[in-house]
């Protein structure tokens, strides 16, 4: 070892929280290393995956000696350090979210990564290399690409017009079926062309589940024969990811597809991003950093010099209030955020579906009628309902029927003693599967037979409540046992939820079978409401949407409405040919108690700007999203009262900051017990933060998340030990 060329290196780690050690320490290295250089360092016993930051020659050593420096293990220098954009990217993540650089940087990599060291690491770059080489390259045969309409031709227009470091971040606001898709090729396209051979561009994806990246996939490698095309989901193998990673991060991926993860993909020739679907709620992580990828998209496109074109029939009101022109949101007197009517976002507009199919016929079936309340039958399936499905199949013509709750039915209960079928460790019920007998927990997963008899007090007639998707399958196949087919031949029911689609590829199969035209009547959840296109659907029924019009979380409606347009989109969404097939009208029946509800005032006119411009008034008036910021701080503890005891706390510490004015406009609400106050054993509670501008949440989180290390060290020991873990969620989505 060259004494003389020995220099400190800052080196960023995962490193549990506890240690209270930061997330960047200091290694010996016998080389000055770049930053976003991949080592193995020494940490305790262990040898860890880190990122070099810097030299850390000018950083004070915590009074450490030099020589009391352990040196760096191994570097993993077989392609090039991660470079700087990248870097800002993670580094502002962690910032913004309050979590630790190292944690972020590392949650964002491949999570093989962390077990290989330099040789192997050397040989999967290797392998990477000779199997681009050997593969044989796909002849780029010309394709076919379909005539713009022109509404399309304008948004592409428009698009091209903002080019250059001027460029706005662009929202394209089309109803279903009326091309986005197209225009996200025409995009890409242009971004794949303006690469140069030295720097060829990158493009990346993002999609809001991972069932939609297949269909995707091979749209795009249609359209870009000859170009490498990865994906990156949680639905990969470790080592499948890390390649994939690879080949973003060498260059030689040219278009990325994912999920929200992919956001942090090392992409450095990153020239466009596309987030389609930007409105949806799987964006938004809810562990970890609990990061936004639709929001750190547009971060990141803005800090490296690429562009970033959202996607939404349903636009997030963020995201429409951005593209909104200053005052064309309705303030309602009130002082309200940087966000609303900023005109920061170029509004691209597609009103018209492709091949002109007409959007479905929205029918609201009042659920307070007598033809509703007549039976129990009449109660699930609206007689006018049923009428509509059985004219469906006499027709040939497929339905879904939409409901957002899988299993048999969501509780058991006596009717002798009222026992209900309640999980042990969490304040849920376990739902009944009658496909395996069992009693389930959705949320710890706690499964047991289904007892014979009532636990409590042994009566044997004990009883399902409300239905799930598995009951529904069931009734609506009773129901629709003697009603004539087109085939000739028996009703054919099919459900598709999260329990029909265990297995591996599975999902695919029973879409295939929908699309082929083996299912007459298909029982799915919002699984099947996103993205998938039915061009066979002329009915889609939802039989239950009104728990969400008077959630505790103020998004429920925003998120319902989302989902019944998606929904209503299924229907009809036809190509041209089957089009020319029929000209049926397809219809869109809404089961509900509130028929009057605002909401299916704007469904019914399949009027997004309407349904956006009420709710963003009543934001206004409430000081909420995106008229404000907000923040969550959530404690875990093994009781309820230590929850809140450590919650009082650091409302006693936030309140204190305040109070020396540091953070002008924030406010604290008291601390209350989450919504789902216990999950798996484990009691959750709650502080919510409001904030008028990004910036003053942002200033008041750093000295709060600074003082409450010391909060929770100050508090009496049985608290401190019954307090599992705590964490900030900025923006979160849920509250
Ligand atoms: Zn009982
Ligand atoms: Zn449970």
């Amino acid at each position: 070892m060259d004494a003389s060329a020995l220099c400190r290196l800052s080196v960023a780690l995962d490193l549990p929280a506890h240690l209270a050690l930061g997330s960047v320490l200091t290694y010996l290295g016998e080389r000055p290393l770049a930053a976003g250089t991949l080592v193995r360092v020494p940490l305790g016993k262990a040898s860890h995956l880190g990122v070099v930051v810097g030299l850390a020659d000018e950083a004070p050593l915590d009074g450490a000696e030099p020589t009391a420096l352990r040196p760096v293990d191994e570097v993993l220098d077989a392609t090039a350090p991660l470079n700087p954009a990248w870097l800002n990217l993670t580094r502002f993540a962690a910032h913004y979210y309050q979590r630790a650089w190292g944690e972020v940087m590392l949650a964002a990599l491949p999570s093989h990564l962390r077990r290989l060291d330099a040789t192997q690491w050397a040989a999967q770059v290797g392998k990477l290399k000779r199997g681009l080489a050997s593969a044989p390259a796909t002849p780029a045969r010309p394709v076919a690409m379909p005539d713009l309409n022109a509404e399309q031709a304008a948004a592409l227009r428009a698009w091209r017009a903002e080019a250059g470091a001027t460029a706005r971040p662009a929202l394209l606001f089309g109803v279903t079926g009326s091309g986005k898709t197209e225009v996200y090729l025409r995009v890409v396209a242009d971004a794949l062309a303006a690469g140069t051979a030295t720097a060829p561009s990158q493009v990346l994806v993002l999609v809001p589940e991972i069932n939609l990246t297949p269909q995707l996939e091979a749209r795009f490698a249609e359209r870009f024969p000859g170009q490498a095309i990865v994906s990156l989901h949680s639905g990969l193998t470790p080592v499948q990811r890390l390649r994939a990673w690879l080949a973003a991060h060498t260059g030689q991926a040219r278009i990325v597809l994912g999920t929200r993860m992919a956001v942090f993909a090392s992409m450095p020739n990153l020239r466009l991003i596309v987030v389609d679907e930007e409105h949806d709620p799987s964006y938004k992580a809810q562990d970890g950093a609990r990061h936004s990828a639709r929001d750190l998209a547009v971060w990141r496109a803005q800090h490296e010099g690429a562009r970033v074109l959202l996607g939404s029939a349903t636009p997030s009101l963020e995201s429409w209030a951005h593209a909104q022109n200053a005052g064309g949101v309705p303030m309602a007197g009130r002082r309200v955020g940087e966000l609303a009517g900023s005109g920061r976002y170029q509004l691209l507009t597609l009103r018209e579906r492709v091949a002109s199919a007409p959007l479905p016929q929205v029918r609201l079936l009042d659920m307070n009628a007598p033809a509703a309340t007549a039976d129990e039958s009449s109660r699930l399936i609206h007689p006018v309902a049923l009428a509509a499905l059985k004219a469906c199949l006499a027709r040939g013509e497929q339905s879904l029927v939409l409901l957002n709750r899988r299993g048999y039915a969501p509780v058991l209960h006596c009717g002798a003693c009222g026992w209900k079928s309640e999980c042990a460790h969490c304040s849920a019920w376990r739902v009944f599967h009658r496909t395996d007998r069992t009693l389930r927990c959705h949320h710890c997963g706690l499964t047991h037979r289904v007892p014979r008899a009532c636990p409590e007090c042994g009566n044997l007639d004990i009883k399902p409540l409300g239905h799930g998707t598995q009951k529904l399958e069931e009734q609506l196949a009773a129901l629709l046992a003697q009603a004539p087919t087109a085939h000739g031949g028996p009703v054919r029911v099919a459900r598709i939820d999260a329990d029909s689609t265990r297995l591996k590829g599975s999902l695919q199969a029973q879409l295939a079978g929908v699309h082929a035209g083996e299912v007459d009547v298909l029982v799915g959840t919002q699984m099947v409401a996103k993205g998938h296109d039915f061009r066979r659907i002329r009915l889609v029924l939802v039989p239950e949407p009104d728990g969400a019009l008077f959630s505790h979380d103020f998004r429920a409606a925003e998120r319902l409405f989302a989902l019944l347009m998606q929904a209503g989109g299924r229907a009809g969404r036809a190509g041209p040919e089957a089009d020319a097939q029929s000209d049926a009208t397809s219809e869109l029946i809404v089961q509900t108690s509130f028929p009057t509800h605002p909401l299916f005032a704007a469904l019914k006119g399949h009027d997004f700007e309407a349904f956006a411009a009420a709710t963003l008034t009543e934001r206004a008036q409430a000081g909420l999203p995106p008229h404000s910021h907000l923040a969550l701080l959530r404690c875990e503890a093994r009781t309820q009262a230590a929850a809140m005891a450590w919650l009082n706390a650091a409302f006693d510490a936030g309140q204190a900051l305040l109070d020396q004015a540091a953070a002008p406009g924030v406010s604290l609400c008291p601390p209350v017990p989450a919504a789902m106050a216990r999950l798996a054993n484990v009691e959750r509670a709650q502080l919510l933060v409001e904030a008028p501008r990004r910036a003053a949440l942002q200033a008041f989180l750093r000295d709060w998340h600074a003082a409450l290390h010391a909060t929770s060290a100050a508090l009496p020991q049985e608290v401190g030990r019954a307090v599992i873990r705590w964490a900030v969620d900025v923006d979160p989505q849920v509250i």
